[in-house]
């Protein structure tokens, strides 16, 4: 599993130059973009299109093929199986007693962590958020109580839209957009949702992102979410309640709800 740069050629291991030269086959997502990486470096080793949706016999050839000799994974940047193909060869390579090596090196989500300034001692990636706003808010929403920073991979085209999803759930959590990481337009900003949202929508950003989100603060969670839902059922219905409490703690806001009607009925 040979990881390969993120936008810097520069970024490729000595490691994997030698690994993907002695290769009998590199399997890869796009002979083109991997084509012009092996270029770059003068790797002549000869490419096989894979990903994890081709038919069983292109696997069974490749894992028939890694018995007798090297068969390299790329995807067309990064780390392959982080939101890229690969898991179900490394899988059944596993399963077939095959020994599946890494060759580590750049991973966007990690790039992003370490620029962002975010805590890094607890961190979960949750890959690409769904484009549907309800699917959205539901995965948001499931992840609310984790106390680590959250990270995403997003694109241009629906980087607002998440930006105001997160501002509406948690206005008061860090966030951190990094840009263009290891390219020339590299940047990393880090604000509250909302004005970061004001920012993207009047500079639409061109290139590839990662979203993080620092974890619940401190505020939440020492608040006392009982005290608090007892505070606004005094004027607010159960549900209205829950999501005024859900907003200020990060506590999920089902669970909330649940609560909130037991209080009321107690
Ligand atoms: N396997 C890759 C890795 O290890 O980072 C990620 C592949 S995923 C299909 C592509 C996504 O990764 C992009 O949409 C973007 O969210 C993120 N990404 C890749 N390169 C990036 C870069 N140079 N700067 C910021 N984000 C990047």
């Amino acid at each position: 599993m040979v990881a390969t740069p993120i936008g810097n050629l520069g970024d490729m291991t000595i490691r994997a130059i030698d690994v993907l030269r002695a290769a009998h086959v590199i399997a890869c997502e796009d002979t083109r973009v991997t084509g012009r990486l092996l270029k770059a470096h003068g790797i002549a080793t000869r490419m096989q299109r894979y990903d994890d949706h081709a038919p069983p016999e292109t696997r069974d050839r490749l894992l028939d093929l890694a018995r007798e000799d090297a068969v390299a994974l790329v995807s067309d940047a990064g780390t392959p199986l982080v939101s890229d193909p690969g898991f179900r060869l490394v899988r059944e390579a596993r399963e077939r007693g095959i020994q599946v090596i890494a060759i580590p090196g750049a991973c966007a989500a990690i790039a992003g962590l370490t620029v962002s300034g975010l805590p890094s001692d607890r961190f979960l990636f949750a890959g690409f958020l769904p484009v549907k706003d309800k699917a959205r808010i539901d995965m948001l929403d499931e992840l609310s109580n984790v106390p680590a920073t959250l990270v995403f991979y997003e694109t241009g085209p629906r980087l607002e839209r998440s930006l105001r999803a997160i501002a509406e759930l948690w206005p008061d959590r860090e966030v951190a957009v990094a840009r263009e990481l290891t390219k020339l337009h590299e940047e990393c900003r880090t604000a509250p949702a909302e004005d970061l949202a004001q920012h993207y929508a009047a500079h639409p950003p061109k290139g590839e992102i990662v979203l993080l989100v620092g974890p619940p603060g401190e505020r939440a969670a020492a608040a006392d979410p009982d005290a608090l839902l007892r505070e606004a059922l005094a004027d607010e219905s159960p549900s209205k309640a829950a999501a005024r409490v859900a907003k200020a703690t990060g506590i999920d806001r089902q669970t909330l709800y649940a609560r909130a009607v037991a209080l009321k009925s107690a």
